[in-house]
């Protein structure tokens, strides 16, 4: 297809560019998606280290649009695996015969709106030109790896890898000395993996996180037939949660509840396993005390299932538990009972140095074959800013966002018409169930595009003013939970230099998806199309 002609031009082939390129075909329009790596699956495809697995249950993390595909589908396991989550996305791909319109092996570099066309022009790492009505940026929330800058890290004669950008050949690290920087929940899951397979592990940790056991298992088919006889009532279900994900949260208190029944119900979801744990009571994240009586239960966990105090002591965290995300494990805190895994506190001396034979760290040298950096991402924004994006004017994101992320909704911007982002900064986000909160984002670009083409519009493009009302509606609701409280990288603090900006939308999904349908409603209220 002549790039001329294109509707769209979606960036990135993970679940929500393949969704965004689908939906938008299906409405008859011509879209292109560029993908930098040579497959599908974004995350999925990037996140190949050991023990990668989703910690939202599979059946629910997994796309409604379509009900053939959610009852042939099978997944596996309780949480899946990357391999299987990437076979998903596959499957999808090939399906809904998707490849034809992705360009793979392609890096976007710049995006620039052509004022006198009304079109965005892309430009390609080999310095190719694509052009299209609507630049939709389908770049993720946590796909711009953060490799910190540790003095003489080039001098490492070792070999380096990082969880977010894992090898496709996979490592062998059998007979290895192995050294982990971080222990978020990429650590958490790829520790008791590395561990049992290499000759030795070092791991640094500069904050220690919670984690609650998955109880990962296969998935028992009569609980998946239960599921498959009415999916849209649970996703129906889902919808009306928080997060996403139908769960059963509580509607007490904690601090309304004895300490006796407190504890028996922490004992009861500790035992079901997941994320579910933190709907304990309703008053956890938004009042501290509350929130200790949750932290103290998983402080006593950890202290069972270490075996030497002074190590449970270092691995059990002091800060408030689901301030950072809260991490799912299988095996974790078991991994420091192992004779070959050594805990490294960094928390009050950071790691000194990389020299070429390994980690300095307490004025010692620390020799390994291998580094593993698990250091996160430069989230929610880092993908979007790695690319040169212009508005109109010549307006540069990174100049836009110099305090932090500015969005309408989180999906649009003042200054950057018919640009889209997909669960971008100020949407619910990387705080709900991705899937579901992608096809929301999905469908509701692809039907404000349609509205546009069937009242002749050419340009979409938010207010300054509803910009700004909705970027103050974020700060507030992320100014009354106890999330506001850490050094996460929900606020950009993992990343020097980054502005400390609540990034996420943490009212709930409900009450944006709400907003969303009220805006459409009200012929894109806030939105001026042109
Ligand atoms: P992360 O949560 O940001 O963790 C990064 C780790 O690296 C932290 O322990 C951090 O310590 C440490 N670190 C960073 N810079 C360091 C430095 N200079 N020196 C020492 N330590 C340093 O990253 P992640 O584990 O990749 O996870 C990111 C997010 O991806 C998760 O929160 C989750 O949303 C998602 N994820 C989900 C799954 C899943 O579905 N199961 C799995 C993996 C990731 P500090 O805490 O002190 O900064």
């Amino acid at each position: 297809m002549a790039a001329r002609d294109l509707d769209a031009v979606i960036v990135g082939a993970g679940f929500a560019g393949l969704y965004m390129l689908h939906r938008l075909r299906g409405m008859g329009f011509r879209a292109r998606v560029l993908e930098a790596g040579s497959g599908v699956g974004g995350t999925w495809y990037w996140n190949r280290y050991p023990g990668a697995r989703c910690d939202v249950e599979s059946v629910q993390y997994s796309y409604q649009f379509d009900e053939v595909l959610q009852q042939e589908w099978q997944w596996t396991e309780r949480y899946a695996a990357q391999p299987e989550l990437l076979g998903y996305a596959n499957h999808v791909a090939d399906r809904f015969d998707l490849r034809r319109d992705i360009q793979f092996n392609t890096r976007v570099k710049r995006a620039a709106f052509d004022e006198a066309q009304g079109r965005w022009v892309l430009e390609t790492a080999d310095g190719a030109r694509v052009a299209a009505t609507h630049c939709i940026m389908a770049t993720g929330c946590l796909s711009s790896p953060n490799l910190p800058q540790f003095e003489g890290l080039e001098s490492f004669a070792g070999t380096r890898y990082h969880t977010g950008y894992w090898p496709k050949e996979g490592v062998d690290f059998t007979g290895k000395q192995v050294a982990i920087i971080g222990t978020g929940s990429s650590a958490v899951q790829s520790i008791p993996i590395i561990a049992a397979q290499a000759k030795h592990l070092t791991v640094f940790q500069r904050t220690p996180n919670y984690a609650v056991p998955a109880h990962n298992a296969p998935l028992d088919p009569e609980y998946v037939r239960t599921i498959k006889a009415d999916y849209p009532a649970l996703r129906a279900r889902a919808k009306q949660t928080m997060t996403g994900i139908d769960f059963d949260y509580s509607d007490q208190a904690a601090l309304e509840t004895s300490p006796e029944a407190r504890t028996r119900e922490y004992e009861r979801r500790w035992r079901h396993g997941g994320l579910w744990f933190l709907g304990a009571y309703k008053d956890l994240m938004v009042d501290q005390e509350a929130n200790d009586t949750a932290a103290e239960f998983v402080r006593g966990k950890i202290r069972e299932r270490v075996r030497d105090p002074e190590i449970a002591e270092l691995l059990a965290p002091k800060n408030t538990i689901g301030c950072k995300r809260l991490c799912v494990d299988i095996g974790y805190y078991e991994a420091f009972n192992r004779l070959n895994v050594t805990l490294i506190d960094v928390s009050q001396s950071p790691v000194e140095a990389i020299t070429p034979r390994g980690v300095k760290a307490k004025g010692r040298e620390h020799e390994v074959d291998a580094i593993v950096f698990a250091t996160g991402f430069d989230a929610m924004t880092g993908a979007l800013l790695k690319i040169d994006i212009r508005g109109r004017g010549g307006l540069a994101l990174g100049d836009k966002w110099r305090e932090g992320p500015r969005a309408y909704l989180g999906v649009a911007m003042a200054g950057f018409p018919n640009l889209f982002t997909i669960t971008g900064p100020g949407s619910p986000s990387v705080l709900t169930n991705m899937l579901p909160t992608i096809e929301q984002h999905v469908d509701w670009i692809a039907e404000s595009i349609a509205h546009m083409r069937a009242r002749k519009f050419g340009r979409i493009e938010p207010s300054l003013a509803a910009e700004d009302g909705w970027v103050a509606h974020v700060g507030e609701a992320a100014g009354r939970t106890l999330r506001y409280t850490c050094g996460s990288w929900y606020l950009g603090v993992n990343i020097p230099g980054k502005p400390r900006v609540f990034m996420p939308y943490i009212g709930g999904f409900p009450k944006y998806i709400q907003k969303c349908n009220e805006v459409a409603a009200a012929g894109y209220e806030g939105f001026v199309l042109s």
